[in-house]
């Protein structure tokens, strides 16, 4: 087995052991991307020096027993919409292509403390808008069990370079589904954390009131240890709670006393492909052989989540996307006559066909007029949905579905029918609106040898309990130590 199909722990040992050196740990994953990266395309920028000089860094300071960080010398790979001082961050936009923050996001900031190594900024669709990470300004990133097919969006480049052996971890962003679905679809594990669990100081904003940062890697093990980097209190970020962090990573194998998982009636229903339901049904009966208690729950209003959703993010978008005005920093119309004609070119020429339409429906909804009709109707509906979860959680431990009603789908299928894209999310996106934590594991692959991820969510700051629940089926089952075969 090569060292890049390693877990994030194992190198870990290695590397504690002094039996390889996190200069040649980076070596070996910079290899791996200059083998793949050009089918794949799940890395806009690496900066093999720099990747390079922090490696020596953490082994000189390692021979001179100098204390390290809990991370020391892993490569982590940062989605492209998460700052990083001096280096590209570009949101998959052509708005960006020149941006280089002068500083760094909070988990960046988390991970240098815990003395990772930063390996590069990956491909996503455009400012998180998408499912299938088609709508990146710079091309598709590929799934690596499948280069025909999509990884899934928005953090797809994330999701492939973990699944492909290009980087043991990486940070993706989820506002509906955007960690968690690729994550199915690549057959790794996404968690996306609770509401305010992870600051997102310097991370370019989408939908403020869902947008979190989550962990992607091979086990769970790995996802507890970078969520406990990632995870706190900080001030930058006024949504960002001040509640103690658990050693996620510490408890993970403790069995349960008890345990009652509830499978919601409306996550089972039309449009779910019978391969993943079947999958998921099997992960069931695998909790009901370790004794776990299995009920039937229903979310009565999920039927609203997707319309919600798409009128909650597209508000908050189009407030949020309002700084991109060709100003202050990013791409600017060189021709263009007065200040008002210098913004609509900017913009026009900067975002690209989905941004513009999210701004046009949250423009919209946000009108005067309309806000009443469309907007604070959502916020109503968005507290209900919110209502059902406490029901549902008030008699289990966690709820389990599919993450995506169907496995990865073939590039260009459906980037014409934003209805169909947006289905892709159906099963996520009330984790988001809830503020609730999630996380997608892999339970199996379809006939063609295509991933599917088990979709487990938890109250809000209930991310141990929700670890410890994937982790049990993870110790029973081995999908999550397949590795895609791919040509080098
Ligand atoms: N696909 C959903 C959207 O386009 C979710 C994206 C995300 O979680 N960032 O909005």
């Amino acid at each position: 087995m090569s060292r890049t199909q390693l877990t994030a722990s194992q190198l870990l040992d290695q590397l504690h052991r002094g039996e390889v050196t996190a200069e040649a740990v980076a070596d070996d994953f910079l290899r791996a991307i200059g083998d793949r990266n050009t089918l794949l395309q799940a890395f806009l920028h690496v900066d093999e020096d720099d990747i390079l000089q922090q490696a020596r860094q953490v082994d000189t300071r390692r021979r001179r027993s100098e204390p390290l960080g809990p991370l020391a010398g892993l490569p982590v790979a940062i989605k492209d919409v998460i700052c990083t001082k001096g280096q590209p961050t570009t949101a998959g936009s052509k708005i960006l292509a020149n941006f280089r923050p002068p500083y760094d996001a909070h988990v960046v900031e988390r991970l240098r403390a815990a003395d990772a190594i930063l390996l590069g900024k990956t491909n996503c669709d455009e400012f998180a808008m998408g499912s299938s990470n088609e709508n990146s300004a710079y091309g598709p990133a590929r799934n690596p069990w499948d280069p025909s097919r999509i990884p899934g969006g928005s953090s797809g480049g994330s999701a492939v370079a973990v699944a492909a052996c290009l980087a043991p971890l990486a940070l993706g962003t989820d506002t509906g589904g955007s960690v968690r679905q690729p994550a199915a679809l690549c057959g790794i594990v996404g968690l996306k954390p609770s509401y305010g669990r992870v600051s997102r100081y310097g991370v370019l904003a989408y939908g403020s009131s869902l947008d979190q940062v989550g962990p992607m890697s091979h086990d769970v093990r790995d996802c507890a240890l970078l969520l406990e980097a990632i995870a706190g209190h900080d001030p930058r970020d006024a949504t960002c709670v001040d509640h103690p962090v658990p050693r996620y990573a510490q408890r993970l194998d403790e069995p349960f006393a008890s345990l009652t998982i509830g499978l919601p009636r409306e996550f089972f229903a039309e449009g779910l492909s019978s391969e993943v339901e079947q999958a998921v049904r099997a992960a069931v009966e695998v909790y009901r052989g370790h004794g776990a208690t299995i009920r039937e729950v229903s979310l009565p209003h999920s039927k609203y989540a997707l319309a919600t959703y798409y009128l909650v993010a597209t508000a908050e978008a189009s407030s949020n996307l309002a700084r991109y005005d060709g100003a202050h920093f990013g791409h600017r119309s060189t021709d263009h006559r007065g200040l008002i004609d210098m913004y609509c070119k900017s913009r026009g020429q900067g975002f690209g066909a989905e941004v513009k339409r999210r701004v046009m429906l949250g423009t919209y909804a946000l009108s005067s007029g309309y806000r009443d009709a469309y907007y604070l109707k959502a916020l109503k509906v968005r507290r209900l949905i919110r209502d059902d979860f406490d029901r549902a959680f008030a008699e289990c431990d966690v709820l389990l579905g599919p993450t995506s009603p169907t496995v990865a789908f073939s590039l260009g299928e459906r980037v014409s029918d934003p209805l169909a894209m947006y289905l892709a999310d159906i099963y996520t996106i009330s984790g988001n609106l809830a503020g609730l934590c999630g996380i997608s594991i892999p339970c199996g692959f379809s006939a063609s040898g295509l991933p599917i991820g088990l979709q487990l969510l938890a109250a809000p700051l209930e991310e141990e309990k929700l670890l410890r629940v994937a982790r049990l089926y993870e110790r029973a089952t081995d999908w999550h130590l397949r590795r895609p075969s791919l040509p080098s």
